[in-house]
């Protein structure tokens, strides 16, 4: 199987699924997961801070890819949602480009939904980001730090929701895992790559380690794996 590079978000998270779903479903709990998603996302940052691109590539769509693993178990269709809290608009200015900042905008704005503006591929939902979050309004470090900050509401979002069960806890969680994905393009915009092809060569063929579908990598191969 090969994620191609004009794959959909939700044909990726399917690839994850069929790639991955059986070695999660064996060795790893949604916290493991969610620790899956820190470690790699923490690799990449140290990439940021050595200015090694290669390196925050690789690891941040290796987090991206635990991400969409933990989408699959909770069955949070991720697309759909980041579609809904970003219709080509900012979550919370609502306009696009995103005037938060200059227009020190205060209260969130009530947004309205064009269909037809709705992005197809991983690259046009990257695109959409670029324009409603311009790279050239920040440096590559403060969108790190962006990404880290959202991290951290994910997970407090699922502490909360596994502590409690509560279903209002639940849409928390799909919020803040929307916030998650465009803090994620937004980084991948300021590095100036193309999501989309950069998955569709790792992943040219299965598992990007074993080049099994399902993955065959063992527990121990997982943990060490290092980039
Ligand atoms: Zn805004
Ligand atoms: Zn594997």
């Amino acid at each position: 199987m090969q994620l191609k590079a004009d794959a959909t978000i939700k044909e990726y998270q399917q690839f994850i699924k069929e790639v991955y779903g059986l070695s999660n479903d064996r060795y790893f709990s949604l916290q493991d997961m969610l620790t899956n998603v820190e470690r790699f996302m923490t690799r990449a940052l140290k990439g940021i801070r050595k200015g090694d691109k290669e390196k925050t590539t690789l690891n941040l769509m290796v987090s991206l890819s635990w991400f969409m693993s933990m989408m699959n178990q909770l069955h949070i269709d991720i697309e759909q949602e980041v579609w809904k809290r970003f219709p080509y608009k900012c979550s919370y200015c609502g306009s696009c480009p995103c005037v938060c900042k200059v227009q020190k905008i205060q209260t969130r704005q009530p947004v309205t939904v064009d269909e037809n503006k709705r992005p197809k591929t991983i690259e046009e939902f990257q695109k959409m980001f670029g324009e409603m979050y311009p790279a050239l309004g920040r440096t590559l470090d403060h969108a790190g730090v962006h990404l880290v900050e959202e991290m951290g509401e994910v997970a407090e979002a699922i502490l909360s929701y596994r502590g409690n069960r509560n279903d209002g806890d639940f849409k928390n969680v799909i919020l803040e895992s929307a916030d998650l994905m465009s803090c994620i393009m937004g980084v991948f915009n300021s590095l100036e790559t193309n999501l989309a092809r950069e998955l569709s060569y790792t992943f040219e063929n299965n598992c990007h380690v074993c080049k099994k579908a399902p993955c065959v990598c063992s527990f121990a191969n997982i943990m060490d794996f290092k980039f």
